[in-house]
């Protein structure tokens, strides 16, 4: 899978660093950076309550 961040949509709520800490930081703002652009199997569901957790819809997850 891979994830897709938009960072311009990002309100710094943190949810999705909540959610998957292995996929998602923040820099010093608070929005949202994107440590793994392909993350494994084994983080999808992390990452799937991120997109879910969301204010701003900034994540999207492209399953391959
Ligand atoms: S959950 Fe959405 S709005 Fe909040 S920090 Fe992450 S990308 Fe930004």
């Amino acid at each position: 899978m891979k994830v897709e961040l938009e960072a311009d949509k990002c309100v710094a709520s943190g949810q999705c660093v909540l959610a998957a800490m292995d996929v998602f930081d923040q820099d010093d703002d608070g929005i949202a950076v994107l440590l793994e652009e392909t993350p494994g199997p084994e983080l999808l569901d992390d990452v799937r309550e991120a997109v879910a957790v969301c204010p701003a819809a900034a994540i999207r997850l492209v399953e391959q």
